[in-house]
Formats: structure tokens, C-alpha cells, sequence
């Protein structure tokens, strides 16, 4: 780098940043990522996340794939509603892949990310906080704090890939608050995970159990109150809750891991481009994990971004015609995800008696459909660009 000039400076290392920095890597152009946590590797995050079929080809295109350590497959798919007969099941079989999907921890997918960013020729600055970000005529002006001094870089594009922060208070966020929390533990039951994810709609919210190695990462949402509650009940209190919530499907509940919480709601920034400057990951749109979307669509966000970044003529890196070209890219996949998403929290979160039918009817329903099914899988394993 030059000592405050580069091309492309991304700002936040989490697995968006950290796969579009590989994407641009061996192309002559003066990448540095800037990353506020300390170490190269995140240890401390705990969720667990389920990767798509696209991911995985993404991922693999990146040189990721095969570095990643303990990845669980999904083969199957059970969609449910509490109380209620009516319910879907999709299988990798029925839509021609070996798995529909896979499950691991964040940490895992990070790590992988990290390995291969750290054999490429791209800059990393480690323990660099960008405190602000604005723009002249020519390029992105960046202030980041390193090693206890304040530096400014001047960036052709600046990515803001830190999960939603910095552009808050000058650009705010559309925010949908559902009013719920997720709770998130490894559990373990009598029956072992056999490749089937489950996904159980109850009018407290939305709860996924995604198989992973001995047993499932459970994913369970509740009002902020009641989830917070969950987190004081011992681990025998909280298996029957468990267990009374989502039946016998997977035998009984035997063990519960370290719980942990997360605020969920729909963040979802109006522009995703301003002049030298794009958003991807978190920081354009911030997902309910029901669907399982969020690093799904961050990981396309990055992969297109570096397509137009790479189509373009150097000179114009961070020009208009490049931002306008990566937003037009991105228009249908992200508002396809974010009204997917959205709307299946708001369907299925509430529990009108009327509404109950219709939700049973129209799972069962899809279950016999299955040109519809695989619309709906192929969408949710590729996004809506295919
Ligand atoms: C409970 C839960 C379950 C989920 N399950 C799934 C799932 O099953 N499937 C799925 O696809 N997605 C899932 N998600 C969403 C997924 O976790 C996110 O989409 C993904 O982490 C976004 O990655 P990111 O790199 O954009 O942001 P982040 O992961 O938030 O990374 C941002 C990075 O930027 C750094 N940073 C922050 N501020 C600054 C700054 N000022 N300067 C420099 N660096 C900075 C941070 O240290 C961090 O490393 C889930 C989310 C939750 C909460």
C-alpha cells in the first residue's frame, strides 16, 4: 500500500469483507483491508450457520471450500407449524444435488476465509478502526485508528463491510423490528441427526434445529423477555421447553450446550451505493436468520462486487458507472431475499386462528406441488439470479 493511497479499501474482515478481498486477489489492483478486531481469527463468535449449495460453489471458487473443518450436510428439509398437520419436506434428491446445504460454526467458515486471505497479496491491517468515511470528487476518504495513532487513506472504492454501523448515523437504516430474540445452543437428542434440518413455525416465532455432527444447532426466537428468561433456566428446564416447543420429531432432547442471544430484525440500508463508496454483508441488509439468507446473499454481494470491479477499466474503479453497475446487479437477488425472509417472519410469527389454516393448507399444498417446491429451493440455494 501506498502509505494512504490504494484501489479498493474494505472496511470490516468477517467472512463478506474476507471473501471479496480473495476475489480481487492477483489483479494489479492496490487492495488493504482493514479489520477492527486485533487477531487474524474470530473465536469467540458462537452461532452456527447453514451454507447453500451456491455457497458452497462460491466458496469453493474462492479456494475456501476445502479448508473448512467439520462441515455437517443437509440432505432433507422439514418445514412444520405448531399444532398443525400441514407440512413441506425438500430433498436434495428431488433437486439433483448431493446436499442441499451445510451447517458450521461461524468461527470454522472465518477461519477457512482467513487462511487463504493470509497466503494472498492483499494487505490487512489488524486493530484498525474505521471512526469515519466520506467522500471528494476524486475518491473515499477513510479514518481509521491503528496502534493508538489516527491515519486517513484515500481509496479509489471504499467497501463497507462492517456489518452496519459506521454509515448509521449519516444514512439510517430501514429497520423492521420483529421484537424478538434467538437463542442459539448445540443440542443433542435420543435419535442422531441423520442430514434433516427442521424448520418449526410457532407464533412465539420461528425455530430451526440444523444438523451438526453429534446433534443440531438449534435456533430458536421468542419475544426479548422470554428469550432472555431462557438464558437463566438450567439445562433440565429449558430441554422440557425445548421439548414441549417442537415434540418428538428428533426423540427426546438429552443435551443443551452454552446458550447464547442475539436482537433480530430487519436492517436494511435504502442505498447500497454512494459516490465511491458500496455497501455488502450485514451493513446492506441485516436478515432474521429463519431463512438462513444473510451470509448466503453477503457472500453473492461480495462475488458480484469483484465482477464489476474486475469488468471495469482501472481508471474506473470507484466511478459512477461501476457503483451503478454493481446496484443494478444486485437489485432483484437482494429485494427477492429480504422480502422472502420478511415475509415468512411476519406470516408465520402470529397466531390468528384463520390464518393457521391457510399457512397448514398452503405447506401441504406446496408438498404436492413439485415445480413449486423446487422454485422455492432453487431460491433458496442460489438466490434469485440463478
Ligand atoms: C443467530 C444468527 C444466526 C444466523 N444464521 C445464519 C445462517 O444460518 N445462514 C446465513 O447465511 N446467515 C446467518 N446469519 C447471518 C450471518 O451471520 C451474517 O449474514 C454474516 O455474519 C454477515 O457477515 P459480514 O461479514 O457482513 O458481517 P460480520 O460478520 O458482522 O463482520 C463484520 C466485521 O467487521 C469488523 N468491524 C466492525 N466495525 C468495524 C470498523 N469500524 N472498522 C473495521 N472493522 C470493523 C468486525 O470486527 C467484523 O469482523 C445468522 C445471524 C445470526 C445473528
Amino acid at each position: 500500500m501506498n502509505e494512504n493511497r490504494c484501489d479498493v479499501a474494505v472496511i470490516g474482515g468477517g467472512p463478506v469483507g474476507a471473501a471479496l478481498a480473495i476475489a480481487l486477489q492477483g489483479n494489479d489492483l492496490n487492495v488493504v483491508l482493514l479489520e477492527a478486531r486485533d487477531s487474524e481469527i474470530n473465536t469467540t463468535d458462537p452461532r452456527a450457520l447453514a451454507l447453500s449449495y451456491g455457497t458452497r460453489l462460491l466458496l469453493q471458487r474462492l479456494g475456501a471450500w476445502n479448508r473448512i473443518k467439520n462441515v455437517s450436510g443437509i440432505r432433507t428439509i422439514e418445514v412444520t407449524q405448531k399444532n398443525s398437520p400441514g407440512h413441506t419436506t425438500m430433498r436434495a434428491d428431488e433437486m439433483k444435488v448431493s446436499e442441499m446445504g451445510y451447517v458450521l460454526p461461524y468461527t470454522a467458515l472465518h477461519a477457512a476465509l482467513q487462511e487463504v486471505l493470509h497466503n494472498a497479496d492483499i494487505a490487512c491491517l489488524y486493530g484498525a478502526t474505521v471512526s469515519d468515511l466520506g467522500s471528494t470528487t476524486e475518491n473515499a476518504v477513510l479514518t481509521y485508528q491503528h496502534q493508538g495513532r489516527t491515519h486517513t487513506l484515500n481509496a479509489s472504492l471504499a467497501v463497507v463491510a462492517e456489518g452496519g454501523k459506521l454509515l448509521e448515523a449519516s444514512h439510517p437504516p430501514q429497520v423492521q423490528d420483529y421484537g424478538q430474540s434467538g437463542v442459539i445452543a448445540h443440542v443433542t437428542s435420543s435419535q442422531p441427526a441423520s442430514g434433516k434440518a427442521y424448520e418449526h413455525f410457532t407464533p412465539q416465532g420461528p425455530m430451526a434445529l440444523l444438523p451438526y455432527l453429534d446433534g443440531y444447532e438449534l435456533v430458536l426466537t421468542a419475544s426479548h423477555d422470554k428469550a432472555q428468561e431462557m438464558l437463566t433456566w438450567d439445562d433440565r428446564t429449558f430441554l422440557q421447553n425445548l421439548q414441549e416447543h417442537f415434540g418428538d420429531r428428533v426423540g427426546s432432547f438429552t443435551s443443551v450446550g452454552k446458550r447464547s442471544c442475539y436482537p433480530l430484525r430487519l436492517k436494511r440500508a435504502p442505498d447500497i451505493t454512494f459516490p465511491h463508496t458500496v455497501l455488502i454483508g450485514n451493513a446492506a441488509q441485516t436478515l432474521h436468520p429463519v431463512a438462513g439468507q444473510g451470509f448466503n446473499m453477503g457472500i453473492r454481494d461480495a462475488w458480484e462486487l469483484a465482477q464489476a470491479i474486475l469488468d471495469s477499466a482501472p481508471d474506473n474503479v470507484g466511478s459512477a458507472a461501476m457503483c451503478a453497475a454493481y446496484r443494478n446487479s444486485r437489485r432483484i437477488d437482494r429485494n427477492a431475499g429480504i422480502h422472502f425472509t420478511d415475509g415468512l417472519v411476519r406470516l408465520f410469527s402470529n397466531d390468528l386462528p384463520l390464518l393457521g389454516h391457510v399457512r397448514s393448507a398452503a405447506l401441504t399444498l406446496l408438498d404436492c406441488l413439485p415445480p413449486v417446491k423446487r422454485f422455492v429451493a432453487k431460491r433458496m440455494m442460489f438466490g434469485a439470479n440463478g
